[in-house]
Parts: C-alpha cells; structure tokens; sequence
C-alpha cells in the first residue's frame, strides 16, 4: 500500500479547512465564488450530499439551494444516475475515441431542441461559449462580438471585458492578464436596452459576427430577457448577418425541456436562436458542456471545416453517462410542471415573509431557477441589480445559513430547485426566511 497523502485527516471544522487550503490553493477555492467573498465569513467544506442535502465538514446539514450552481436537477446522488455513473465507469474512464453514448446523448439533445440538428460536446460551459463564439466568427467571417453587462459566458479571454465608455469604444478587459487588443471586438451593451442594441448595429451591422445572451441572466440574479428585446436582436440579426447565440448553460434543461429558447417561442411565434451553448444540466454533474445549431453553420467545424475545436475528454463517457441518465429522468412528464411549482411554492412563501416582515422584496421564477431581490421592482439590467440592498442580502444569506438553508453567497446569483426539495423543504426554508426577516 502506499502512505496515503490523499486520505483526509480526522475530523476538522470548515474554518481549520479553509485555512489549510488556503495554504495550497490560491484563496482556499478552486473557483472564486466558493470564497464567500462577497458575503464574509467561512466558506462550507462540503463532505457528502444527497437528494436536497449537503453536510459540511463538521457534519452540518443544509438544505441546498445551489445544486452545484445548476447541474443537480435532480437533487444529489439520484439512483439511476447514480447507476449509470458507476456502470460507464466500470467500462473505462475515459477512451479518447469514438463511443456510442456520446453520440446517443447528442440525439437526446437534437430531439429535444428542435433549433439544434448537430452539436458538439465539450467539458464545461466556459469551452462551449468560447467554442460557440469561434464558429460564430469562422462561419461568418466577421470580428465583432456583442454580449451584455452583467451575462457571464465563461472566462475565455474576449468575454472577460466591460462596457467602454460609449458605443464608439469596445470594451475593457475585466482581468488582469487579457490584453486589451483582445477585448478589442467585444461590445458590451446594457441588458434589456433596445435602442443601444440598435445604434450598435446601425454603426457595426456589417462587422458583427454573432450577438450572445443569457436569455434569462442568473449571473445577475434572475433578470429575464424582456421579449420585444430578444425580438429585436433576432430581427437585427437576420437584417445584418449575425448570429444569435443562446447561451443556455445556466437555462438550458433547466427552466423547461426545451430550455428557455422554448419559453421564448410561446411569445414569439418561430422564434428560434441561431447557436444554443449548453452545460451544468446536461452532464447531471459531472464535467459536460455542449455548442450547437444547425448542419450548415456546424460543418465549418473541424474536422470537416476550417474552425477548429478539440478537446482531450470530450464526450467523456463517464460524464455522457450521467448527463444521458439526468436527460432520460427529466423527460418524465410532469417533470417541470412539478419542479415549477415546487419553485413557485418557495419564491411565494419568500414573498409572503418579507411582506409580512414589511421588507422590501420582490421574487420571480422559471421552471427551477429562481431569483429575489431586496427593493420593490425587479431589475431589468446589471446597475439595477447591484443598486439593490447588499447589506440585507448578506445579512439574509448568513441568517440562513445559520438556519441550515444554503443560498448563493452573492447577490447576483440565482437559485436552484431540485425534483427532489420536498414540500417540507420548501416550507422550512421559508419558515426560517420569515425568521431572518422578522428581525430586520
Ligand atoms: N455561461 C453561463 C450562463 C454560466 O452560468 C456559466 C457558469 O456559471 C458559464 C457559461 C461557464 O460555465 P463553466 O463554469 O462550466 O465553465
């Protein structure tokens, strides 16, 4: 036997974990948000979780309402998924070649988003956006790029970029390490704003590759994309040449089987987007991503087209296992309608709480992604969401954490519902909410 270096140590608190890891891990975190940074105190170290449930380090439950910030639409550690997991891993771990269950996993998605005929499979979203944004550009021809304040597409380098000070000037690198000659054809717009989305095209219609959005933005809490903007970017776009991509990393599986491109379509009769970015839902948990749209635009891809897009584990079997099993599950029907109103349950018990603590709070909610604010509107762009009450979204986060409820610990974070949250749940999150609130 080997001297175990990888078997944990006995028993430790979060704080005793958080120090040594930050002894080896920049910030103690592997990705900065699990730093509790924007909300104080100690990040949990998680131990093990199951159906709605985690346990920390020191044996600690909590309802969870991050579900690995979206992939665990079935709550953890679901029996059948389970299953399929163990079995593929069984088989092998990874092949780096072809394998069936890659390609049964890119027909379950072409089935179920009728926008899709050929997609791509990839490890996380960050590849698939980055991906996406490639072909945009190889299949048109173009540079430009036009996202918008307060979406998150990853953190490939043209992505990490802010609003310049007007329409004349792209955007400024949001990190340090990407040069500003890399951001140079990135425009960034304010979310849910008609008329910049139109001088912009007005000023660079022939230049501009693709336009990319977060149809219902949960990197800025829950902000939908309001439908007369998302029918004018479409109709833009088909003027001008561009591409609109959807990115449904957060969405996709997750607000409806046909992701929240099918929620646009029932207001916007034949709306489709041009590429659909996927992630978090579709691996069920386990590192899975995908690009896609139609064969025309997808044949530029290597190896039959000249853009190219690799990946050493991609269409892992293991991870197409697991994210075939969360498909198959979430097809049931009956599936959303469930998961929506178990969703709608908390945000309205939420709603309840705060009115009665005579807190100004508003809710909204899609399949089983959901969003709160502390002011009396909901946000339609980025500065509205982060003018809302940050020292009451803290005070709420720790409030219930310390009643065993885990929320995102930051304000411009959505939450997540899982199928397997019981009423129970529902009803003890907002039992100790109403708790929280009452004492502000
Ligand atoms: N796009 C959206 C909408 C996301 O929410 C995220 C991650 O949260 C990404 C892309 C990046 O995905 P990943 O973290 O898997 O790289």
């Amino acid at each position: 036997t080997f001297p175990c270096p990888l078997e944990a140590p006995a028993v430790s608190t979060n704080a005793q974990l958080f120090e040594r890891a930050q002894r080896s891990i920049p910030g103690g975190v592997n990705s900065p948000v699990r730093a509790f940074r924007a909300v104080g105190g100690t990040p949990r170290f998680i131990s093990r979780a199951e159906g709605a449930y985690m346990w920390d380090a020191e044996g600690t439950r909590y309802i969870d309402y991050i579900g690995s910030w979206g992939p665990m639409i079935l709550g953890h550690g679901h029996p059948a998924v389970l299953e399929a997991v163990l079995s593929a891993a069984r088989e092998g771990f990874s092949f780096g070649a072809p394998t069936e269950r890659e390609v049964e996993l890119a027909e379950a998605i072409i089935e179920r988003v009728p926008s899709i005929e050929q997609v791509r499979l990839v490890s996380s979203g960050t590849e698939a956006g980055m991906s996406a944004i490639r072909l945009a550009r190889g299949y048109t021809g173009r540079s430009k790029i036009i996202k918008f304040e307060g979406c998150y597409h990853g953190h490939a380098d043209a992505l990490l970029v802010k609003a310049g000070s007007g329409l004349a000037t792209f955007g400024h690198p949001t990190s340090a390490g990407v040069p500003p000659e890399v951001v140079q054809h990135t425009l960034v717009l304010e979310y849910n704003n008609v008329e910049q989305i139109e001088a912009a095209f007005a000023a660079h219609g022939a230049d501009i590759a693709c336009v990319m959005i977060e149809p219902i933005a949960g990197n800025m809490n829950f902000v939908r994309a309001a439908v007369p903007f998302v029918k004018r970017i479409r109709e833009l776009c088909d003027q001008h040449g561009a591409l609109f991509v959807f990115d449904e990393v957060m969405t996709g599986f997750r607000v409806a089987l046909g992701s929240a491109q099918s929620v646009y379509a029932q207001a916007i009769p034949g709306f489709t987007p041009d590429i659909s970015v996927f992630g978090k839902v579709i691996g069920g948990g386990m590192p899975l991503a995908a690009f896609g749209t139609s064969r025309r635009v997808m044949e530029k891809l290597a190896p039959l087209g000249p853009v190219y897009q690799a990946g050493t584990l991609s269409g892992n079997p293991v991870a197409t296992a697991c994210g075939l099993a969360t498909l198959r599950e979430i097809s049931r029907p009956g599936f959303y309608e469930a998961l929506g109103a178990r969703t709608r349950t908390l945000v309205q018990g939420l709603q309840a709480a705060a009115d009665a603590a005579g807190v100004p709070f508003v809710v909204d909610s899609e399949g089983g992604m959901f969003g709160f604010f502390f002011t009396s509107t909901l946000p339609q762009n980025y500065t509205q969401v982060m003018a809302t009450d940050q020292a009451r979204f803290n005070r709420f986060f720790h409030g219930l954490l310390d009643r065993g409820v885990y929320l995102a610990p930051a304000l411009y974070e959505a939450g997540f519902v899982s199928a397997a949250h019981t009423e129970a749940d529902i009803a003890a999150t907002v039992a100790a909410a109403a708790d929280v609130l009452r004492a502000e």
